[in-house]
């Protein structure tokens, strides 16, 4: 809050006044500071409020350049900045992904996309997919053979049972 401030001589006498925006722009006026050698534009507290004690300059880390840090966790210059560095952690994770694998069915060496990708194409993954249908079929067919061996010895039990 700024109010109009009278500025009165020894003898109290009035010499001047500031009106409410001269007092504004006195209090933060954009000013250039030349820190390490550069040139750096921001806004600076003429009456060095505690805005003006805090003030750090970090460097963005994505584009190098020197800002005033504004939040307590901002480590980049601006928005755009941001971003950039959003989508290049991004690509970097899904490189890192992207590596050398060989296919399990032709043994051709390929690119996987994801981690957990074993075949090189559709044309091997299906063809792992029919085998391990083949694989459960057969498992399944045995695991009947053996419930249907147990119920026949379970029936002939009994009907030794009754028989006797
Ligand atoms: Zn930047
Ligand atoms: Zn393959």
């Amino acid at each position: 809050m700024f109010y109009e401030v009278r500025v009165y001589d020894g003898n109290g006498k009035l010499k001047k006044t500031i009106s409410e925006e001269a007092l504004h722009e006195r209090h933060w006026r954009p000013e250039s500071v030349v820190q390490d050698g550069k040139v750096i534009p921001h806004l600076v507290a003429e009456n060095g409020s505690h805005k003006d004690r805090k003030r750090v300059y970090l460097h963005c880390k994505q584009c190098k350049k020197e800002f005033m840090k504004l939040s307590f966790n901002q480590i980049y210059c601006s928005q755009d900045c941001n971003e950039k560095a959003k989508y290049e952690r991004l690509a970097k994770t899904r490189s890192s992904v992207s590596k050398e694998a060989k296919c399990v069915e032709c043994g051709n060496v390929f690119i996987s996309k994801r981690s957990n990708q074993k075949r090189c194409s559709d044309t091997c993954r299906r063809r792992g997919n029919r085998r391990s249908c083949k694989i459960s079929a057969a498992r399944y067919n045995e695991k009947r053979k053996i419930e249907q061996a147990i119920r026949n010895a379970k029936s002939e039990a009994n009907n030794e049972q009754s028989n006797g």
